[in-house]
């Protein structure tokens, strides 16, 4: 198969991009690449202009020195947090939130490594984010946000084309009547599943959405134009136990039952499990076929962030990012630019470390 894409992913093996050392981003890109995902686009979490700052230079330094011991290729930064809606915050720390504003994110823009942007789009100067995000060569998407139709409809017009884990931290027709009242309308959901153009991901984990979700949505979307991406947070490959969600000195704590992760309360709080397990549980709980699969995992997210003339399809001229995987589609060997890179202990139980499972 083609190596993975993840267009959303904020760590795993312990560290977070967010905590915005070389080693933490190495840490993660290593955890992925053993998964398969031979290409990510680390993804910010809500959080001080700083913190944001910190995160962009770590990638861009990781990126600038890469070999594939770094772990999976940076293609880019996806720019998620900050710019939420305030009631849709999810398990991030809300304190990190805030409406976007054009010297922050032009600056963000200008350093060239934002290649996936993500704003709210009920948000004052979304429209603004959007274009300015369009004219940077962006994949433009709305996340964490209770919009209305109108409202995407004029994101759609600023050049918004994607939205991030469809029914995760998104409007519904209840969300709405909620704020709105009645006559009910429509928002994200309908707006994505009536515009063909818009695309959308989902988290295959089979712990955010059952199985009647994600064939509705495949059914819907079609492997075009759905992606498979993890959401994971640092407690990929990590005991089950409390983490930081973002960075590491005062992002939000979330608990890792070794199947997800939970938000005190009652809310998901991101993935625990890597690519190769997304591939199997849309193979084993889907009637899409293993080459649609294996699409929505590499060439569709290849193709939404405007890196399918490199990555994301098995094709002479592009970089020879390949997975070998057996018959229980397992990865089994990893090559990278043609050349098979060490991928370690077989990872691919998905969240639960082996040493652990072998314990009685
Ligand atoms: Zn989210
Ligand atoms: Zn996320």
């Amino acid at each position: 198969m083609p190596g993975f894409v993840d267009i959303h992913v904020h760590g795993g093996g312990g560290a977070d991009y967010m905590d915005g050392t070389l080693e933490a981003v190495r840490t993660a890109g290593r955890t992925h690449l053993r998964h398969g995902a031979t290409t990510v686009f680390p993804t910010t979490t809500t959080g001080s202009p700083a913190q944001i700052q910190r995160m962009l230079d770590a990638c861009a330094a990781v990126r600038a020195a890469w070999t594939p011991a770094d772990g999976a290729r940076i293609a880019g930064v996806h720019l998620y947090g900050p710019y939420f809606a305030a009631k849709k915050v999810g398990c991030h720390a809300v304190e990190g939130r805030r409406d976007p504003s054009a010297s922050e994110y032009e600056n963000y823009f200008r350093q060239g490594i934002v290649r996936i942007a993500t704003c709210a789009a009920e948000l004052p100067n979304a429209g603004a984010f959007y274009r300015a995000a369009r004219r940077r060569g962006c994949l433009v998407t709305c996340g964490h946000s209770n919009a209305t139709w109108s409202e995407m409809a004029l994101a759609y017009k600023a050049g918004m084309r994607h939205v991030d884990h469809f029914w995760c931290a998104m409007s519904s027709v209840d969300s709405l009547r909620a704020a709105y009242g009645t006559p009910m309308q429509a928002g994200m959901e309908q707006f994505v599943l009536a515009r063909e153009e818009m695309s959308t991901e989902v988290i295959a984990d089979g712990e955010h959405l059952s199985q009647e979700l994600l064939e509705f949505a495949y059914r819907m979307k079609g492997p075009r134009r759905l992606c498979l991406v993890t959401d994971a947070n640092r407690a990929l490959e990590m005991p089950p136990g409390r983490y930081r969600f973002g960075p590491i000195e005062d992002g939000s704590w979330i608990q890792s039952n070794g199947r997800v992760g939970l938000a005190p309360g009652a809310g998901l709080a991101s993935s625990v499990v890597a690519l190769d397990t997304m591939v199997r549980n849309m193979k084993k709980m889907t009637t899409a076929s293993l080459a649609e699969v294996v699409r929505m995992a590499s060439l569709t997210p290849a193709e939404r962030a405007g890196i399918a003339d490199q990555v994301g399809s098995l094709e002479a001229g592009k970089l020879a990012d390949i997975v070998l995987l057996d018959r229980q589609l397992r990865v089994r060997r990893v090559f990278v630019g043609g050349e098979e890179v060490t991928v370690g202990r077989d990872l691919s139980c998905g969240g639960v470390k082996p040493d652990q499972s072998a314990t009685p």
